[in-house]
């Protein structure tokens, strides 16, 4: 399982940092996160089946500060969650799925 070594929350810009423990740096956007939730409940969205799939800017609207964070949380040491402002605090995210989930070129391509 990777690990991360720092993890930076930047509320100001809504964007999360993690260095990992290979050195590798991966910087998440919070709406890209929100929209990753693993949680049950967004499965739809995730799947397309949800509203997101087809129009993301229409549910972003729909639901206010969707991305916005007020809390983030350590969890049990494999995983952080996040409190976003929308209510929802289901999603917990464990390092293997952030690592998946990592936006940059390099790993954007080995997961095609
Ligand atoms: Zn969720
Ligand atoms: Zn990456």
């Amino acid at each position: 399982m990777p690990k991360p070594q720092k993890i930076i929350v930047d509320l100001e810009n809504r964007a999360l940092q993690i260095t990992w423990h290979d050195q590798h740096v991966s910087i998440y956007d919070f709406t890209a996160l929100r929209r990753a939730c693993p949680c049950a409940e967004c499965q739809p969205w995730k799947e397309g089946i949800g509203e997101w799939g087809k129009s993301p800017e229409k549910v972003l609207r729909a639901v206010g500060e969707l991305g916005a964070v007020s809390d983030v949380t350590p969890v049990g040491g494999y995983a952080i969650q996040f409190h976003w402002q929308d209510g929802h605090t289901f999603g917990i995210y464990d390092w293997d799925y952030l690592r998946e989930l990592c936006p940059c070129a390099d790993c954007t391509a080995q997961s095609q």
